[in-house]
């Protein structure tokens, strides 16, 4: 299906959806609203001429979950804004580069190499055989090390320390993102808008909006050490609090259910030093927009 085919289907989808759960007075009363498709993370309304491409971008546009750089299989799952959708973009590079550190595959890692003389930054490409590429990017430092090697041939003794290839709060919070939008397709519109998932919408707002990495509760990430990068689930958290899992590869993000209790993050804590184990029924993985809770209440 061509993608503005296929934008067009995920609108009128959309549109069906939001008439079906708001009551109908919201569009006596509110009529500029009728025929809005709402994005599913900042819950503004958007007209049908938003799906239309004005030289090469619309405002609707189609989301990957996950993103597509990340291992296993992407899909088109909803029509979210462009602010929501490109605004990840940035965090999704860190996404990325982690899941390409936990997967293995040959991403040069960033280090320092240094001695008493100089700090020169590098990259390590792992492989069969480790090599260290110097960067230039600091001359002064270079200069120095230059200079500890007679003539340009003389070997050095430096230690190599490396530097987490990626920021882990920016990649959670692109796997929380996509961990909403599957919610959202899997559950729909009275899932976004119910209360409990209030304050889990405005952070993802907040921070895509502005670019900028919020603090994210430790228990909303949680990690299935073993699990394949290419894994995708979506389950109705049962113990110790009702919540949901959407897993991608080895972590999932754990969001709100219509009946999580508000301090959800801090009861799925446990007690200091004991792990937390989830009771867990799986729910089908989306492959489209179903919105299964609009339409079968
Ligand atoms: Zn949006």
């Amino acid at each position: 299906m061509s993608n503005g085919k296929l934008r067009e289907r995920l609108f009128d989808r959309g549109v069906k959806a939001i008439q079906t759960i708001m009551a109908p007075q919201l569009f006596i009363d509110h009529p500029q609203v009728i025929d809005r498709y709402p994005c599913p993370i900042c819950m503004r309304w958007f007209s049908r001429e938003s799906i239309t491409e004005v030289g090469g971008n619309s405002a609707l546009t189609l989301e990957d979950v996950p993103p597509k750089s990340f291992p296993g299989r992407s899909t088109r799952l909803a029509l979210t804004c462009a602010d929501c959708n490109h605004g990840s973009g940035k965090f999704e590079a860190d996404l990325s580069r982690y899941a390409s550190t936990v997967s293995g595959s040959p991403t040069p890692v960033p280090v320092v190499v240094s001695n008493e003389a100089f700090a020169v930054n590098g990259y390590l490409h792992a492989g069969p055989r480790v090599q260290v590429e110097l960067v230039r990017n600091n001359p002064a430092e270079f200069a120095k090390l230059i200079a500890t090697a007679p003539g340009g041939s003389g070997s050095v003794t430096a230690r190599i320390t490396g530097r987490q290839p990626y920021d882990a709060a920016a990649a959670s919070l692109a796997l929380i993102k996509s961990g909403f939008v599957a919610v959202f397709a899997a559950l729909g519109y009275s899932w976004v808008v119910s209360p409990s998932v209030g304050p889990v919408r405005e952070m993802l707002v907040g921070a895509l909006h502005s670019g900028r990495s919020p603090s994210i509760p430790p228990t909303m990430v949680v990690n299935e050490s073993g699990a394949t990068m290419d894994g995708r689930r979506l389950a109705l958290v049962t113990r110790p609090v009702p919540a949901l899992l959407a897993q991608f590869g080895r972590d999932a993000a754990v969001l709100p259910t219509f009946k999580s209790p508000a301090d959800l993050y801090e009861r799925l804590g446990g007690s200091a030093g004991s792990p937390v184990t989830f009771g867990l029924q799986p729910i089908a993985w989306p492959t489209a927009m179903k919105l299964a809770a609009d339409f079968e209440g």
